[in-house]
């Protein structure tokens, strides 16, 4: 995925220690651009919220028909300091990069993409999609690890039965089962489909702050109302997260925690750095063809130019 907002959104960070406050972040429309009309969801950054855990920037999207939506077509782009994680519900998207991977995003599976210190990608959903519907998140990676080498890691979970619910554990761990996924920062992904009416009660780690991203249905958090496409926000502190679905069919969530990010990031385009002065020069090396980034094979057409800086220095944020 890449990000065309060119305008950076202030990093601000949300916990509150022991608070059982449920922040609720609701969505914004974001064109994707490129040859394609498609649109996400966003949820992160937001300017009362940036991070969750290092989870920094969350899109949201479908389910789309394709023949209507043209699907998801995003040309070579490139990353610094993140990681990228691809989840689908529904449609296949593949995935080429400029460590040399060629790879199927389907759902249930998952794709996580490191950049480090540089690396470049396309995305396209397949001829047999016919529904595209998924989520794309990213993780910063800390200081000590944002200039590592590429990496490309899959995983696929296997569903977990759980008292009214049914859990993918992709990153971390739930409910007893852990995603074998390195990460650099303790984290927790995780998709759960909630029966019609259930009430789940997890056990979490208290030095966690959690999201809880409703895709299908409505849920409650610790008795909060979200509705579909809104991200729950929950501060470090509880010990146990509790899920309600009040409908009449079954609802679908993505579960996001970490602990919290202690650094301060500037996030512009498709960058994650420390400094106004290195994402410039990233921005700079991207147009100027550095191997920084590499080459993606196989995509037919062009690769993103990065749009203008904008005016003024972009300002390193953090959490309070
Ligand atoms: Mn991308």
């Amino acid at each position: 995925m890449s990000n065309v907002e060119a305008e950076p959104v202030a990093l601000v960070g949300g916990s509150t220690p022991g608070a059982a406050v449920v922040e609720v972040l609701e969505p914004r429309d974001v064109p994707l651009g490129g040859p394609r009309a498609m649109t996400v969801r966003r949820t992160l950054p937001q300017r009362s919220r940036s991070l969750i855990g290092a989870w920094c920037f969350a899109d949201h999207y479908g389910p789309d028909d394709v023949s209507v939506s043209g699907g998801m077509d995003v040309a070579p782009h490139p990353h610094t300091g993140l990681q990228t994680a691809s989840w689908l519900f529904s449609g296949e998207i593949e995935h080429r990069d400029s460590l040399g991977v060629h790879a199927l995003v389907r759902p249930g599976e998952l794709n996580l993409m490191t950049a480090g210190h540089g690396i470049c990608h396309s995305e396209v959903s397949t001829p047999a999609t016919t529904v595209l519907h998924g989520v794309q998140l990213w993780i910063a990676l800390p200081d000590a690890d944002r200039d590592a080498p590429r990496d490309f890691q899959h995983h696929v979970p296997e569903p977990v039965g759980l008292d009214g619910a049914t859990a993918r554990v992709f990153l971390g761990t739930l409910a007893g089962h852990t995603s074998p996924v390195r990460t650099s920062t303790p984290l927790l992904g995780a998709e759960l489909v909630l029966d019609p009416g259930a009430r789940l009660v997890l056990e979490v780690d208290p030095a966690f702050e959690h999201g809880v991203l409703v895709d299908l249905g409505g849920v409650e958090l610790e008795g909060t109302a979200l509705a579909g496409g809104a991200l729950g926000c929950l501060g470090v502190g509880a010990s146990r997260l509790r899920l309600d679905n009040p409908g009449d069919a079954p609802a679908r969530v993505v579960l996001l925690g970490g602990e919290p990010f202690g650094e301060r990031l500037v996030m512009w385009w498709n960058f994650v750095g420390r400094s106004h002065d290195e994402v410039a020069r990233y921005r700079e090396q991207w147009q100027e063809g550095s191997e920084r980034f590499g080459r993606v094979e196989g995509y037919p057409g062009d690769r993103l130019p990065a749009p203008p800086l904008p005016g003024g220095r972009l300002r390193p944020r953090g959490n309070p």
